[in-house]
């Protein structure tokens, strides 16, 4: 079990840590893991030049999973593009072919005052957005911006092929295995050609899964439903773009980024991990960042890599005693409550674990 920690940049390396803290205890418990850190990002610049330095690539490229931190920084932001810490992410997606982005968007029953939604539309909230990573309008060719009848004129092309439909639909099938049954994918089959044969593509391999009932949706109208009614979705399978915004739709749900996790899966399993939220400058430095959201991406990384699923709940159950003996850090606290800084929730974290 080999793992490349690459902490980044902001609170990436006040989060990792703690998270590290439960990789120590997970090999204290007999879990033959290692792991080795390397630099990304902005610290990828800092130290060799490059948000992806090549001997950060090697060790990913090595590892059977990478656990990630978060990366960018304003220092960086006037940087050429391929310099910025973003590309590092970006490229280490695209070398690794991690084109599956599952991001569970779970409401814990204490935190159902964090989100800005009624209690009886999100208490419950249990669904699972999955993402295709590496196609779609953000790497479609051509692309740029040009001269047309004495104007610019900026464009991208959306474009799918039926491998990379079918594998995407395959990962959300199997998804809706392991839960309800239920897969809704989203598209815009009304008005693109790539959705028509997104859909196409999808119906084709619903076949190969009976058991699991499909639905479509165009993504307009799963935006809307996502918050009048979220619960009716379980995995929600769709592109690269419609999936950028609602799983950042989704995560808001919840009400509290610093507590969700997400994967980026290639083919075989190998993941990259990573809390979902960005490397927050305005608190970095501060022990105030909530690791949870990386630790419970160290849980999906035991589950969807490792194959792990006892290890995966107890830390993930972990986690939940920790809320519920009330221990909150900033971003969730209410009055009444505990709270803690980023290593004291490491803390009681590691202290959940081991009772
Ligand atoms: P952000 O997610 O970093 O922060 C948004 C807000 O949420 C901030 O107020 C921040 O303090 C808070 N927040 C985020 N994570 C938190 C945590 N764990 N605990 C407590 N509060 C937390 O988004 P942003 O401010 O738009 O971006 C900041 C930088 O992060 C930018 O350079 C951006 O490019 C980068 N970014 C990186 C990633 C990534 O590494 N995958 C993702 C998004 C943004």
């Amino acid at each position: 079990m080999k793992i490349a920690v690459l902490p980044g940049d902001g609170i990436g390396p006040e989060i990792i840590a703690q998270a590290v803290r439960v990789l120590e205890w997970l090999k204290r418990d007999g879990l033959p893991l290692r792991w080795q850190q390397a630099p990304a990002g902005g610290a990828g610049y800092d130290a060799a030049g490059d948000p992806l330095p090549p001997d950060t690539l090697r060790l990913a490229r090595e590892a059977d999973a990478i656990l990630f931190g978060s990366v960018g920084g304003v220092q960086y932001d006037n940087l050429p593009r391929p310099k910025r810490p973003e590309q590092g992410l970006l490229r280490l997606r695209q070398e690794l072919g991690l084109f599956a982005n599952l991001r569970p968007a779970l409401l814990y029953p204490e935190l159902v005052g964090a989100s800005t939604l009624k209690p009886e539309v999100v208490s419950g909230l249990d669904i699972l957005i999955l993402r295709e990573l590496t196609g779609d309008i953000y790497f479609g060719q051509p692309r740029g911006i040009r001269e047309q009848g004495g104007e610019r004129q900026g464009f991208d092309t959306m474009l799918y092929s039926e491998s990379e439909i079918r594998r995407i639909a395959r990962v959300g099938f199997e998804a809706a295995m392991g839960r309800s049954r239920r897969l809704c994918s989203v598209d815009k089959a009304n008005v693109l050609e790539t959705s028509m044969l997104w859909r196409e593509v999808v119906t084709e391999v619903a076949k190969e899964y009976p058991q699991v009932e499909l639905s479509h949706m165009y993504v307009d109208n799963a935006a809307m439903q996502l918050v009048r009614n979220p619960k009716q979705f379980d995995v929600i399978v769709t592109g690269n773009i419609f999936g950028d915004i609602l799983s950042d739709e989704a995560s808001m749900l919840t009400g509290s980024i610093g507590m969700l996790p997400s994967a980026s899966l290639d083919a075989a399993g190998k993941g990259l991990y990573e809390p979902i939220h960005g490397s927050a400058p305005d608190i970095a430095g501060k022990d105030l960042a909530n690791p949870l959201a990386t630790i419970l991406s160290l849980a999906m990384m035991l589950r969807y890599t490792f194959r792990r699923e006892e290890m995966a709940r107890r830390i993930e159950d972990g986690v939940r005693r920790v809320l519920a003996q009330g221990y909150r850090t900033a971003d969730i606290w209410e009055p009444g409550l505990k709270k803690v800084g980023t290593v004291q929730m490491g803390d009681a974290v590691v202290a959940a674990l081991a009772g």
